[in-house]
């Protein structure tokens, strides 16, 4: 494991566009320095490389650079086929600036997941360490000397941090209200019908009670994940491509049990210092690590807000945690014409469901582990590393080819 220090858990709350954190908000981002850093430069020229450049038209990379540049002229080139062993990251940025015609910058950013960038050469932008823990053993092992719930860790590191989570559950509630309500297809071409609206309905009048939750959860997931799809305001947990799976568990309980907000806020608290521990210590990039590292992050995220909302104590939270992303291992990244909906849409409400299953696993078997949330974190990041560049958000592979391959 690493041993830097872990940033803030606002780094993987970012309440933003869709419909890619890493594809949308960190080029965006990334834009938006290059203005900051050099405000004399009358024009910008920004090369994609790897799978920002595989799948970028799809996710809406050179939209969100252009509206980010505003008046200042901005030329987008693709190079899909550099090798990827000289890049410094599988999604790389190249940023040439210039003033009165002549270059005056040359900088490779790389948006690193989640919507963080990197400037080669420099730290994470927002690598000022508040966490002194970074794995999950040693934040149990600091709470249980202080007899300190996991979500009170939180805010002993961060005090002003309530604010935040206070802003982001009031987005993920209203992108899930407002996608509950659109009709009609998603935007790119594949004609992809909105299903959320379909599934509420279904999920309400259905008189079996197993039945109408998993339609429920699944309703919410799919309407915050069309959000996304549809570039609809939504907040990353850890990313877009995985923004479905903690708002719709989060929203079923409150609709279910009416938890009060700051059990809410301590339940987000408890799901965005999981997301850290994953993120310091591997990914939540799917072209770094595939898919695993997106949905099954929220996974993990989610069933462990489950459990802090449920009363549970530290060990149900680590079990679920790890239950949940354990058996998302090896799930490859495949979006159908780049694009954020299939398989993605579905994957996170089938996450969702997951996590509600890992979370209620974890009340009996909670006391007799084998594997800890940190070894299957490792687990993880070994398998993306693993994983065939196909698999991990270049659309070159998996269903990706599939679909462009059917006759
Ligand atoms: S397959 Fe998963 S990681 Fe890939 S774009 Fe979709 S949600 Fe994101």
């Amino acid at each position: 494991m690493t041993d830097a220090r872990m940033s803030s858990i606002s780094d993987i709350f970012r309440i933003g566009r869709g419909p890619s954190s890493s594809h949308t908000i960190g080029p965006g981002r990334a834009s938006l320095l290059m203005m900051e850093r050099y405000p004399d430069c009358d024009r910008f020229r920004v090369t994609l490389y790897g799978s920002l450049a595989k799948t970028g038209r799809g996710h809406g990379t050179d939209r969100a650079i252009a509206e980010t540049f505003g008046d200042i002229p901005c030329e987008i080139l693709w190079e899909p086929d550099t090798d990827p062993g000289s890049l410094p990251h599988p999604n790389t940025m190249r940023f040439e600036g210039f003033t009165s015609g002549e270059k005056t910058a040359d900088v490779r950013i790389m948006s690193i997941g989640g919507g963080a960038i990197q400037v080669e050469g420099e730290e994470r932008e927002e690598s000022s360490g508040i966490y002194s823990e970074t794995t999950f053993g040693s934040i149990a092992e600091f709470c249980r000397q202080d007899s300190m719930s996991l979500s009170d860790y939180v805010f002993y590191n961060e005090p002003g941090i309530k604010e935040h989570l206070r802003a982001v559950w009031a987005q993920m509630r209203s992108t899930i209200i407002h996608g509950l309500e659109a009709e009609g297809t998603l935007p790119g071409g594949l004609e992809v019908k909105r299903r959320a609206k379909d599934l509420y309905i279904y999920g309400s009048r259905n008189r079996d009670l197993v039945k109408k939750e998993r339609f429920l959860i699944s309703a919410y997931a799919y309407a915050s994940s069309e959000e996304n799809a549809s570039t609809g305001m939504m907040v990353t947990a850890p990313t877009c491509g995985a923004c479905g799976v903690l708002p719709a568990v989060l929203y079923y309980e409150q609709q279910l049990f009416a938890p009060d907000e700051e059990q809410i806020i301590s339940a987000l608290a408890v799901a965005g210092i999981i997301g850290q521990v994953i993120r310091t210590n591997a990914s939540v990039s799917g072209a770094q690590a595939g898919c695993q590292a997106e949905v099954g992050s929220a996974c993990s995220m989610a069933a462990g807000a489950l459990c802090s909302l449920r009363g549970l104590g530290m060990e149900n939270i680590e079990c679920a945690a790890e239950l949940a992303m354990e058996h998302c291992l090896g799930l490859t990244c495949d979006p159908v014409g780049g694009l954020v909906q299939i398989p993605c849409i579905e994957r996170n409400a089938v996450g969702a469901l997951r996590a509600y299953d890992a979370a209620s696993l974890s009340e009996v078997i909670f006391d007799n582990r084998k594997v800890s949330f940190d070894d299957v974190v490792l687990t993880m990041y070994e398998t993306g590393k693993d994983l065939s560049s196909i698999y991990r958000e270049t659309s070159e592979g998996g269903l990706a080819r599939l679909y462009v391959n059917k006759p």
